[in-house]
């Protein structure tokens, strides 16, 4: 019988298993993953495991692996890959076959170089961290975040809930400026500030001191800022480590074609870890929906059920941040021509233009406007077109 091997039990493994016995592949299906817990959410953890007493996120209860035959290895980290062999190695040195392997281990977050060990600093990526961090937290404390991506943004919202004083730190000269561009990274500085962050542009950290726990952050500009947490949210790089040495092509993540095969035969890659071909290049997506979009394509491939000419869908991702929903709908990059069409000093929409065409559009607590975009983005209409529409 037809073994597929899935390493990495994070949202994107269990989508592919569940993606495989919903095309009605009748093999067997192991998910193995580095962590001992069931599959869990990773949104919340910026979320309400920060600002609630939530302290767990599990995506499926232990019945649904039952039930779908899908066999767990919890607390089995991949440590080999052998393509000729077709056999995986885990930390327990143990060995296991497969006909077909999914790589789906995620990222891990990047690190600043150079600072000294203290406590209470923290990076932000699996539910103990989010713990962690949120047992650091109280009001009147005073958190540094460092990166004003994503997660320092949602960060900042939730510790705001939690009365905690917040600093956030970033280069670039907006929040978010590298993922959705400035205009719309100024209108999230905005909110920010309105809700009482404390917010720091142009500058990064150069450095931390204290005697065992964290008391006092240095920034590139000089200015010297006493602390109480600090939470770095810098990025993070594709778990690819296990792969040295197995011939699995990588680059900015593992390297596949439209539909998740990799460069070795038998081996595909999904999720964040994953660049897949993406028009002319190749992209990694750190999203939730894209997750499940890559699933269906890869089991569809797998099992032959796959409509390769399928439309692509519109990749979609959102972030929570105070009460404001931020979401977008498309391929946003940070160099396109971004047009504000509805600013209210805190709702927003804005349209992203490539090449005279709607990319993309970006709303903050707009979602009819965003989500009502999607046939038109797909279609690839003129800009003018519907700026126009907006105007009349
Ligand atoms: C704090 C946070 C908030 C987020 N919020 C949002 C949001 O609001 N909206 C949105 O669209 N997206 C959000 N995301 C992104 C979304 O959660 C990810 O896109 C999604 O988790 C990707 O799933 P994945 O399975 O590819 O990776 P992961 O969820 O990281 O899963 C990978 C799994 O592989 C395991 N693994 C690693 N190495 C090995 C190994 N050698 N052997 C076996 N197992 C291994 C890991 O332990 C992990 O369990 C957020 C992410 C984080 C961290």
């Amino acid at each position: 019988m037809t073994r597929v091997v899935i390493v990495g039990a994070g949202l994107s493994g269990l989508r592919v298993a569940e993606e495989l016995r919903k095309a009605g592949f009748e093999g067997d299906v192991v998910l193995a993953g580095a962590e001992t817990h069931l599959p869990y959410d990773r949104p919340p953890l910026s979320k309400d495991v920060i600002r609630t007493d939530k302290t767990e996120t599990t995506l499926r209860p232990a019945e649904f692996f039952d039930d779908n035959a899908i066999e767990l290895r919890l607390g089995s980290a991949a440590t080999a890959l052998d393509t000729t062999a077709k056999s995986v190695s885990f930390a327990d040195g143990s060995q296991l076959g497969y006909d077909e392997l999914i790589v789906a281990t995620g990222l891990t977050p990047r690190r600043i170089g150079g600072l000294p060990e203290l406590s209470s600093v923290h990076v932000l990526r699996s539910i103990e961290d989010a713990l962690a961090l949120r047992a650091d937290l109280a009001p009147g404390k005073r958190a540094l975040i460092v990166g004003a991506g994503f997660i320092g943004c949602e960060l900042a919202a939730s510790m705001r809930a939690l009365g905690v004083e917040v600093i956030l730190v970033e280069p670039q000269p907006t929040p978010l400026a590298s993922v959705l561009g400035e205009t719309v990274g100024a209108l999230v500085e905005r909110l920010h500030r309105e809700e009482g962050v404390d917010v720091r542009t142009g500058t990064g950290l150069r450095t931390l001191s204290g005697d065992g726990v964290v008391s006092a952050a240095t920034l590139d500009d000089g200015s010297e800022i006493e602390v109480d947490v600090v939470a770095i949210g810098v990025g993070s790089t594709p778990v690819t480590a296990w792969l040295d040495g197995s011939g699995v092509e990588i680059g900015n993540g593992v390297l596949c074609d439209g539909f998740g095969r990799t460069s070795a035969p038998h081996v595909w890659a999904t999720g964040d870890v994953a660049a897949w071909q993406i028009g002319d290049a190749r992209k990694r997506v750190e999203h939730w929906s894209n997750a499940g979009d890559q699933a269906k394509i890869l089991a569809g491939a797998i099992t032959g059920t796959g409509d390769p000419d399928a439309p692509a869908q519109v990749p979609y991702f959102w972030s929570d941040q105070y009460d404001v929903k931020i979401q977008a709908l498309g391929t946003v990059s940070p160099t396109d021509t971004v047009h504000v069409i509805k600013d209210d000093g805190r709702k927003f929409v804005a349209y992203y233009e490539r090449e005279g065409i709607l990319a993309a559009v970006v709303g903050g607590g707009s979602a009819g406007a965003v989500m009502k975009m999607r046939a038109k983005i797909a279609a690839g209409t003129s800009i003018t077109d519907v700026v126009e529409s907006v105007s009349e």
